[in-house]
């Protein structure tokens, strides 16, 4: 049998099983184009620090660009995203008005964590080491202290017995638990999900969902692209109906999920439940 995941009241833990504090994501009128197609048209978002918020919407619409815009893995043609109020870059009408140097925005990213569908496990290394990899090396924590902390985060996803497997022995759903452990180890303020579960076989889809469940609990701000309209309407404090990169309606599951106002929203629910 798998272990309970810990308690976030148990304060013993606390130094694993708590988010940095903060994660307020905001966007402020971000427009982005890969040549002439605009991906992402002046998107304006307040993600609040510790709240659960899903993003659903066609393939296609710009879920998948603004996570990993939000991840600074795209730079954005127009507006802002601030985590915590701190900028990453500013533009404006083409303009570039602020915009911090390499070196700073990849220390930024660490504030931010993103689990794939893909896992992207390192497939040469344990789990234990997949997990211990960026801690020690992004953020210098001493390598027994790291693993000490990685032998928590898989008590906490359920796992504790797989510290020294190697990711193809394990299930597709196991392997994703690793890699939310794994973005779990750099304390981020933000986790991002990209359709976490698309690539599962359906019976492993659950013991993902119930990971990310117990991680909404804990107060880490997360943000979570994904067509498991279920699970968002049980998860989050807001839903986000995205179509051709812009926001067409935002709200409470019961409103987006139950009663949305607008007709592409209700058509595109009417496709997927
Ligand atoms: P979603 O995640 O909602 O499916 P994406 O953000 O992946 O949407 O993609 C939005 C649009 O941008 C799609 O038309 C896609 O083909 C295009 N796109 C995404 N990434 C690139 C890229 N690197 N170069 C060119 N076009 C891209
Ligand atoms: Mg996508």
């Amino acid at each position: 049998a798998e272990e309970e995941p810990v308690q976030s009241g148990d304060s013993s833990r606390a130094s694993v099983i708590l988010p940095a504090r903060g994660g307020e994501v905001t966007i402020h009128g971000v427009s982005k184009s890969y040549g002439q197609l605009k991906v992402l048209s002046d998107v304006t978002l307040t993600v609040p620090a510790g709240s659960v918020t899903t993003i659903i919407g066609q393939s296609g619409s710009g879920k998948s660009t603004l996570l990993r815009s939000i991840n600074h893995l795209e730079r954005v043609d127009d507006g802002f995203i601030a985590i915590d109020g701190e900028l990453i870059g500013y533009r404006q009408n083409g303009e570039t008005l602020y915009e911090l140097k390499e070196k700073d925005i990849l220390k930024r990213r660490v504030e931010v964590g993103m689990v794939f569908q893909s896992f992207n496990l390192f497939p040469h290394l344990t789990v234990l080491e997949n997990i211990v990899e960026a801690p020690v090396t992004v953020r210098g924590i001493p390598g027994d202290r790291a693993k000490a902390e990685a032998r928590e985060l898989l008590v906490r996803v359920g796992l504790s017995d797989k510290a020294d497997a190697y990711p193809r022995q394990l299930s597709g759903g196991q392997q994703q638990r690793v890699a939310i452990a794994r973005a779990l180890a750099l304390k981020p303020k933000v986790l991002l999900f990209d359709e976490p579960t698309s690539a599962l076989d359906p019976e492993l889809v659950g013991e993902v969902l119930d990971v990310i469940k117990e991680l909404a609990r804990s107060g880490t701000t997360l943000l979570i692209v994904t067509h498991e309209i279920g699970f968002a309407r049980e998860v989050s404090d807001l839903v986000v109906f995205m179509e051709q990169g812009r926001i067409l309606e935002t709200g409470t599951p019961e409103k987006v999920l139950g009663r949305p106002e607008h007709p592409r929203t209700a058509e595109f629910l009417a496709k997927v439940l």
